[in-house]
C-alpha cells in the first residue's frame, strides 16, 4: 500500500475515483495521485483541489450551526 509518499514521505490519503474506477492515493504535498501498485497515475486537477477547498467551506459552516442554536436557546430562557 502506497500510504507514504516516495517523494517527500508525507502521508498519502486514498480517495475512491470514479473515472478510474478504483481507489488512488493522494499526496497533498506533491499534489499527485498514485495507484495500488505506487506508480503515479496523474496529478491533482485544479477542479479537484476546488472540491476539497468547498468541501472544508461546507463543514465549517455545519459545525457553526449548534452554536448558532445555543444562542438562540439563550434569548427563550
Ligand atoms: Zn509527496
Amino acid at each position: 500500500m502506497p500510504l507514504f509518499c516516495k517523494q517527500c514521505s508525507d502521508r498519502r490519503y486514498p480517495e475512491y475515483h470514479e473515472t478510474e474506477k478504483e481507489t488512488l492515493w493522494l499526496c497533498k504535498t506533491c499534489r499527485n495521485f498514485t495507484n495500488a501498485e505506487d506508480v503515479i497515475v496523474r496529478e491533482q486537477t485544479d477542479e479537484e483541489r476546488e472540491a476539497v477547498a468547498k468541501k472544508l467551506e461546507e463543514f465549517d459552516k455545519t459545525s457553526n450551526f449548534p452554536a448558532e442554536k445555543l444562542s438562540r436557546r439563550k434569548g427563550v430562557n
